[in-house]
């Protein structure tokens, strides 16, 4: 039984008796064949793609599992389900993909997940208006072939699109990697469609924008499951590009990278790749390139008149800082292996523990951070590589993705804290944000309180006004203490 199996991080469970009359009451809302305690069901939403579970995984143990799997389809079913879930106050856990970076959808005190998945219809595509609202548990990948097929784009692209929802991400404020044109999620949210734990079903007006006070749906934007359960969302989208416009620069310093994109986005391109590379990711991502120069792949488009002006502007401004062009064949590679994550499974199993930590720097600490950050993780014993690269560039700042990769021996979990132990004082001395768009899930909730400072006081009242019986993902947003994971 799945019950028997050894949980690291399980708080807490339901009775049994309150789960059983729970799942009599889901089935009736959904029907037999979508409320499930079969063990296969429950392992594949007790986990993540965080890395520690990966470590757990291997060695034969999972953090927490939930007591229920229920698959609604529709916003009526899972306004039931809550407010059902609310009267009985059992944990409830959304999941989309289980793409997460953090431990989001570990049900640390038991009770019901509900998977989204089946919740993934195209309601609506307004042509006219440039919208399309979507429900929230359809596939990235599915989403984005379906806006193509009519000739669109909704122009979003994380690494993990074909294993994420559109959910998940508007949950996580996620970012895509053409996200310097098209925006990250929350700028192409034009409203959402949410459940509050009550069953209350609320959504915003798709009009350009209000001024008629904060934005309710909003709030749910970067919500990670906290606060009720996001339906759908009415998003933009644009037509397919006319031109893409390729292009590689390298830099002999990083430093000269970086002011290269400073400059061509205070002159007012709006490239919608834009990726700077250290010497070490240089050379591992483009061997030809070598490890000595810092390589910049830029990937331009949209009207064609637009593009080839952009490139110019660009061209100039990256000239100013001692670019030489290496071609568009790097761009072609990058974009052939952009959603290939393999290498990350490769070295789990050789035995490494690695991760990815993406912080959010202004331009006067955008170099500064990444050396802060690269000294601290190879300062941890075990670290062979600390790499970074930038990529969600703004006229203010860019995002900071840096790698670890250590061979630590047998405490691989005592390991990887010590890791981000490391790293996060470093980004925090150096006054960047820690997080850029994997969100915080149960790992970066120890850092939230540094992070926010009293407004994580107003992140908690909001909480218990709009969830006031703790139910929603209890543990995760540093929302609240937990007991079974801490520095
Ligand atoms: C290889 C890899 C590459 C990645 N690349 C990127 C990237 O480029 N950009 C980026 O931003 N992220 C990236 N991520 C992180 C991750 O894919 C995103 O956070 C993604 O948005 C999660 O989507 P999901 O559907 O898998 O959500 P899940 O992992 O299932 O859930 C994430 C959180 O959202 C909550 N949730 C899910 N659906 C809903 C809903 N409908 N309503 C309310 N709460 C909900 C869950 O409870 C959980 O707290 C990457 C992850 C991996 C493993």
């Amino acid at each position: 039984m799945a019950q028997d199996m050894r949980t690291i991080l399980q708080e807490s469970k339901v009775d049994r008796a309150a789960v059983d009359r729970y799942a009599a009451g889901a089935q009736k809302i959904v029907g037999e064949h979508r409320v499930s305690a079969r063990q296969a069901d429950l392992l594949s939403a007790s986990r993540d793609y965080w890395p520690v579970n990966s470590i757990w995984m291997r060695e034969g143990v999972f953090p927490a599992l939930p007591q229920l799997v229920v698959w609604p389809e529709s916003t009526a079913e899972v306004s039931e389900l809550l407010a059902l879930a609310n009267r009985e106050k059992i944990p409830v856990t959304p999941y989309g993909e289980g793409s997460g970076a953090l431990g989001g959808v570990i049900p640390l005190k038991g009770g019901i997940t509900i998977d989204l998945k089946r919740m993934n219809k195209i309601r609506a595509l307004d042509e006219k208006n440039l919208l399309v609202t979507v429900e929230s548990g359809l596939n990235g990948a599915l989403y984005e072939e379906k806006l193509n097929r009519a000739g669109y784009t909704g122009g979003h692209f994380p690494q993990s699109l074909r294993c994420s929802t559109v959910g998940g991400w508007l949950s996580c404020r996620a970012a895509g990697q053409f996200s310097t044109r098209y925006g990250k999620i929350e700028d192409m949210a034009v409203c959402l469609e949410a459940v509050l734990p009550d069953g209350t079903v609320f959504s915003g007006r798709s009009v350009p924008r209000t001024a008629t006070g904060p934005r309710a749906d909003h709030l749910l934007l970067g919500s990670e499951g906290t606060l009720g359960i996001i339906t759908s969302a009415t998003l933009r989208i644009w037509p397919l590009p006319e031109k893409r416009h390729l292009a590689t620069y390298t830099f002999e310093r990083l430093e000269e990278g970086l002011e290269a994109i400073r400059l061509f986005m205070r002159a007012g391109t709006r490239p919608a790749v834009v990726r700077l590379y250290d010497g070490q990711e240089t050379g591992n991502h483009f061997p030809e390139l070598g490890d000595k120069r810092c390589a910049l792949i830029l990937l331009i488009e949209g009207n064609t008149r637009i593009v080839d002006a952009e490139a110019q502007v660009i061209e100039d401004c990256v000239r100013l800082k001692g670019a030489e062009s290496a071609g568009a064949e790097y761009v072609e590679h990058w974009l052939e292996k952009r959603f290939d994550v393999s290498v990350a499974s490769i070295l789990f199993q050789k035995g490494a523990v690695l991760d990815t930590i993406e912080v959010t720097t202004n331009w006067h600490n955008a170099h500064s951070t990444y050396l802060a950050m690269q000294e601290a993780l190879l300062g941890v014993e075990g670290t062979m590589l600390a790499s970074g690269h930038y990529s969600h560039v703004y006229p203010e700042g860019a995002a900071l993705y840096v790698t670890a990769v250590g061979f630590p021996g047998e405490d691989k979990i005592g390991y990887y804290k010590k890791l981000w132990q490391a790293a996060m004082p470093a980004c925090h001395q150096k006054g960047a944000a820690f997080s850029h768009h994997h969100g915080v899930g149960l790992h970066r909730g120890l850092w939230m309180a540094d992070e926010h400072g009293p407004g994580l006081d107003v992140l908690k009242k909001i909480k218990t006004a709009l969830d006031p019986q703790g139910i929603m993902n209890p543990g995760k947003l540093g929302l609240e203490e937990v007991r079974t994971w801490r520095k």
